[in-house]
């Protein structure tokens, strides 16, 4: 069987698929992350990957692994945020020993864009942002075409772009980055400490429905992640003149609760220099799908293949696949899916 192996490994869940050349899944499963020692978390790892080589009678052509950051691509090894147990852990030397196949890692918000790219709402776009806001924010870029890593392979991890210089600690270490705003959970607490009647542990979908029935300051908690998304956007489209945004994740399925207050907020701050022709559109219904099945979103199970086998990042036939087509200036981009377009 001609599939690639995609790992994706996150602070919650681990998951494996297999997927054939057209993105397809053919396999999937996943297992909860576990608390132990860094070995507790690699035999979770080690049981899916064996799974997924019997199920693809022994032999996969690659492997795509899809990892929460910070990794070092360099070195090959990831010490995830969320997984502490992880420092340094050498995830591409255990996972080709393990596999005797060649193994390609990158950040899971790159994933995501390359996903988004190849089979989703980012189809064509040779300047995107793929990203999320879920429990976290995160993101990666694909620019002119290709995906872009920066020296550890870190580059576009926009949850950590600074929008409020006076702003409270971050995950990161840094301080008043959008994830401190925008992440669902500290909406949800925003909205607690100014006065949401919800139990401690309500969390984002929570705050949702309160706002979707008219709790004012559920709305206000929308509305201020959804400015500070916006500010980020613009700020990251200053910088890489961008063709498109894909916002996706858990926060962002709340549809137009964020979506209509991101909309008004970038026409405020996304000036000439930035957005210029920028779209910003949630992921692809199909994306979407395997994207909320999640075990291992498809998102970045499929990118990950390519991205992984390419003979090299700029080759036409891995970077353009025969489905995806899609001119920088198509309508595809305009029919319905974008919920802003300057032109
Ligand atoms: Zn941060």
């Amino acid at each position: 069987m001609d599939v690639t192996l995609a790992l994706d490994i996150g602070g919650t869940k681990i998951a494996a698929g297999l997927v054939d050349s057209d993105g397809t899944l053919v396999h999937q499963a996943k297992l909860s992350t576990p608390d132990g020692d860094a070995e507790a978390v690699w035999t979770v790892v080690d049981t899916l990957v064996t799974e997924a080589l019997t199920e693809a009678g022994g032999r996969v052509r690659g492997v795509g692994i899809a990892s929460a950051g910070p990794i070092d691509l360099p070195a090959g090894t990831v010490s995830p945020i969320n997984i502490t147990e992880w420092q340094r852990f050498p995830i591409v030397e255990r996972v080709s020993a393990l596999t005797g196949a060649p193994v390609r890692l990158g950040g899971d918000g790159l994933c995501m864009a390359l996903g988004e790219r190849w089979r989703g709402a980012g189809c064509g776009a040779p300047f995107l942002l793929g990203m999320v806001v879920s429990t976290g924010v995160g993101g990666g870029l694909v620019l002119d075409g290709a995906p872009y890593d920066g020296r550890t392979g870190n580059a576009g991890h926009v949850g950590h772009v600074v929008v409020d210089p006076d702003g409270g600690p971050c995950s990161c270490g840094g301080r008043g980055c959008v994830e401190t705003i925008a992440a669902g959970p500290r909406m949800a607490q925003w909205a607690h400490d100014h006065g949401w009647e919800a139990t401690a542990e309500a969390d984002a979908k929570e705050l949702a429905d309160a706002a979707n029935a008219g709790v004012e300051v559920a709305l206000q908690a929308f509305r201020r992640g959804a400015t500070a998304v916006a500010a980020m956007i613009a700020s990251v489209g200053a910088v890489c003149d961008l063709d498109l945004v894909v916002v996706g994740g858990g926060v962002a399925k709340s549809g137009a609760l964020l979506f209509d207050p991101l909309r008004e907020a970038l026409a405020t701050y996304a000036g000439w220099t930035s957005c210029v022709g920028c779209g910003c559109c949630p992921p692809s219904s199909a994306a979407t799908q395997a994207w909320s099945a999640r075990p291992l979103s498809s998102i970045p199970e499929k990118d990950c293949a390519p991205y992984a086998f390419g003979p090299n990042r700029t080759d036409p036939a891995v970077q353009e696949p025969a489905s995806c087509r899609t001119p920088k200036s198509s309508s595809a981009h305009t029919e319905g899916r974008c919920l802003r377009r300057r032109e």
